[in-house]
């Protein structure tokens, strides 16, 4: 099923993000997680594409793994790094091979040591530039786009990032899957202006639950996102607890998900990071909408 008839047809989806595995134990730890999360009844798992320097060689294998666990949706990330339109052709007509019905467009970000993005020579520029090869190659493939209610960090102005959001969506995206975020407001504000403008696709909140006081370095420099002051002393006066971090975390990530769903967002997609426990805590605390 492609992403418009999952969010047409559920009044809240569930989404789970995954990314490769370097290694065969990594791989053998990721099933054992996904098993855990297919107990929450997911409507699709999407896999990144070189996200963070991470291989992308095994994009397809790992959505190939999930695939043999479970008939839900499967959805490949996939990005213009390095990238010439042949081989971004291939990729979709593999992708298609396996059965994927759905590709997560995405420009990606300078590789490692690299300063910048830089345009391959035959290659493409931005997302939208991937939504329309996308969208005049398989017509009928489900389409999501990043979107940033706290603006993307490389945009001439919040204005002009919406706007060249609009031109993704006019391009053909089905649905807008957020950058994580940490306060609702920036989410409750963006949605509005994605709406003053004229977008009128499912606006999916990201969240990435904080578990530990060491991943607010990475996330803070990966992509920017604030985090709130109260939730960074709770992490920062745990001290080496790791348990009580993890708590924190998860307490954090359930009252902001609970706000969303009050707000009636579409759905929320998790940036799991190929664990369960944290999510897993989040759902069973959640009264999730239900059809
Ligand atoms: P784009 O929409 O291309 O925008 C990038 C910048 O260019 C923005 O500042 C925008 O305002 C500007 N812009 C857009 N169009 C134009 C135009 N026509 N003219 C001038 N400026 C323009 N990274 C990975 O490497 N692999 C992944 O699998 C991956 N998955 C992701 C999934 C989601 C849901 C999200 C939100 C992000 C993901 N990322 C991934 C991170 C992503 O690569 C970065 O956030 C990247 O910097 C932006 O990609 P984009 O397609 O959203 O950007």
């Amino acid at each position: 099923m492609t992403f418009k008839n999952i969010y047409r047809n559920n009044p809240f989806v569930l989404s789970f993000e995954l990314f490769p595995p370097k290694t065969d134990k990594g791989m053998d730890k990721l099933i054992e997680n996904v098993r855990q999360l297919l107990n929450f009844d997911p409507h699709f798992i999407t896999c990144t594409y070189g996200a963070g320097g991470s291989t992308r060689d095994k994009t397809l294998d790992t959505l190939e793994q999930v695939q043999a666990l479970t008939d839900i949706p499967v959805a490949s990330h996939l990005t213009c790094v390095n990238a010439i339109v042949d081989g971004l052709k291939s990729y979709l007509e593999r992708a298609a091979a396996q059965g994927i019905e759905n590709i997560v467009a995405i420009r990606g970000d300078a590789p490692e040591g690299e300063d910048q993005f830089q345009t391959t020579d035959g290659g493409l520029s931005y997302g939208e530039d991937l939504v329309k090869v996308i969208r005049s190659e398989y017509p009928n493939v489900g389409i999501a786009v990043g979107g940033y209610p706290e603006t993307h960090p490389e945009a001439e102005s919040p204005e002009a990032d919406l706007q060249h959001l609009k031109e993704k969506v006019e391009s053909g995206a089905d649905v807008i899957i957020t950058q994580l975020f940490y306060n609702n407001d920036d989410f409750l504000r963006f949605r509005e202006r994605c709406s003053s403008v004229g977008i009128d696709v499912p606006i999916v909140p990201g969240l990435l639950p904080v578990t530990n006081f060491k991943q607010v370095k990475r996330i803070t420099s990966l992509c920017g996102a604030e985090l709130p002051k109260d939730f960074l002393n709770a992490l920062e006066n745990s001290g080496d607890d790791t348990e009580a971090q993890f708590n924190i975390g998860v307490e954090q990530a359930t009252h902001q998900a609970a706000d969303l769903i009050a707000h009636g967002v579409p759905g929320i997609h998790f940036y799991v990071l190929n664990k369960s426990r944290a999510t897993s805590e989040v759902l069973r605390a959640l009264d999730l909408p239900s059809a």
